[in-house]
């Protein structure tokens, strides 16, 4: 079978990048392993999508090669997405920069991609699963089980290998080794991240508002503050997604990871130790479950009591020490939670083997590589999508720009 453009993988980088060249006047068939196109995007942002965010900054994502990813970014803006989506139906609804569709379905943005890749005529292929990309002298044959098809252009979009189960499995990092592509070691990020410390399974379930430190051979390396949310393996949480994917980096080079965990991230310590002691005062000669109650979640802050005392038969530890754990609750980090249950994979195609003008492969040109599957990922927030659309767009216009006006449809 022949097309003009393949693009391998029908998620959110790889439909963008089909509308965009289809819209030139390019053929275009995308292959899917999946049974259905866009399962991913049906559980983004707890199935409303959280699509683009309204404050873009290159702080906001991770990459070896950050001038590449700005140089994409600014050439596909977070306006550029509202305005793409605006144009398929979907109104945006803003909340604090973090923009859903007015919906707040993630199922109304992949409607809305279908219904234009079939007004657009995208020929779309399900549980079709590629496993070899060969350059041939006029384009690329593309390799799945049990088909074969020839193209003059490919678009890659096959995603990392972040929860398989929604259909990245990892094999569009293979296809590129296959060709001799370079791959930064990619780790799981925006996922949790088991410690050693046995207290965790006790406060499984817990979530509380703190900050949480992430400390790489005991230098402090990034803070963020919100939910937490401690499980029987450890630590999550957005505040933790943030900085997961340093962390698996960290013990991938054999480094040691620990956290600490600031129950009280607006007082300092003076002003906690003050305020425990007048605590102390007040309920003095009342058991320690009246000292507790109200100033923390039950189970944690009786957790943190029994540390503080240090495992001495005290029923009341020193309030210095008290206000010592509630700033400084400690994680020691001996793995990541898992590709299984990560958001986004960090690391990837070497971007200095791709165009940043075009996505274009430098080694193989009319070989486009989008989405995840690049070495760069972003914080929770919109900045992933954004990613997706941004590199699928610049992808697809390149690649269908030679069709342009010559077969456009109307
Ligand atoms: C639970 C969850 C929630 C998320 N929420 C958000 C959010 O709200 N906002 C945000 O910005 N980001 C979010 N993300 C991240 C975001 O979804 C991804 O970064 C984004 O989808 C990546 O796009 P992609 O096109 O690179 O890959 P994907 O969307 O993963 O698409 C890749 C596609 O390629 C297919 N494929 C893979 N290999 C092959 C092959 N060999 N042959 C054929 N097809 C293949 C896959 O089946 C898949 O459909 C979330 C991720 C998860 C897992």
């Amino acid at each position: 079978m022949k097309s003009d453009i393949i693009v391998i993988g029908g998620g959110a980088s790889g439909l963008a990048a089909a509308v965009t060249a289809a819209r030139k006047g390019a053929g275009v068939t995308i292959l899917e392993r999946m049974p259905r196109i866009g399962k991913k995007l049906l559980a983004t942002g707890n199935g409303r999508c959280n699509y683009t965010n309204r404050f873009m900054d290159i702080g906001c994502y991770h990459s070896r090669n950050l001038a590449f990813v700005s140089h994409v970014l600014e050439t596909f803006t977070w306006k550029d997405t509202e305005d793409f989506f605006s144009g398929l139906g979907i109104l945006p609804k803003a909340k604090e920069g973090y923009v859903y569709p007015n919906s707040m379905q993630a199922a109304s943005v992949l409607d809305a991609l279908r219904f234009e890749l079939e007004r657009l005529g995208v020929n779309i292929v399900t549980d079709c699963h590629v496993t070899e990309i060969r350059p041939k002298r006029k384009g690329f044959q593309v390799l799945c089980k049990e088909k074969s098809f020839h193209c003059r252009r490919v678009i890659l979009a096959c995603g990392g290998k972040a929860s398989e189960k929604l259909g990245s499995d990892g094999s569009g990092y293979e296809l590129c080794r296959k060709l001799g592509l370079s791959i930064v070691p990619v780790v799981p990020a925006l996922t949790g991240l088991k410690v050693k410390e046995k207290y965790y399974k006790a406060l499984s379930g817990i979530r509380t508002e703190g900050s949480v430190t992430l400390y790489i051979d005991g230098k402090k390396t990034d803070c963020h503050t919100g939910e937490l949310q401690l499980a029987d393996y450890g630590i999550s949480g957005i505040p933790v997604f943030q900085f997961s994917g340093q962390a698996a980096y960290g013990l991938l080079n054999h480094r040691k990871v620990t956290c600490e965990l600031d129950f009280f991230p607006e007082w300092d310590i003076e002003k906690l130790t003050t305020f425990l002691n007048r605590r102390f005062k007040h309920f003095i000669g009342q058991s320690p479950e009246v000292f507790e109650t109200g100033l923390l979640n039950r189970k944690l802050i009786h957790e943190c009591m029994k540390l503080a005392c240090q495992n001495e038969k005290r029923t009341f530890p020193d309030m210095s020490a008290l206000a010592h754990i509630l700033k400084h609750f400690p994680a020691t980090v001996t793995e990541s939670r898992g590709f299984d249950f990560a958001q986004v994979c960090a690391g990837g195609v070497d971007l200095s083997e791709i165009d940043p003008s075009t996505c274009e492969s430098v080694k193989y040109p009319g070989l486009y590589i989008t989405g995840e599957l690049l070495d760069a990922d972003g914080i929770c927030g919109g900045y992933n999508l954004q990613w997706a659309w941004a590199t699928g767009s610049v992808a697809g216009n390149h690649a269908g720009k030679e069709y342009y006006d010559t077969n456009r449809p109307n």
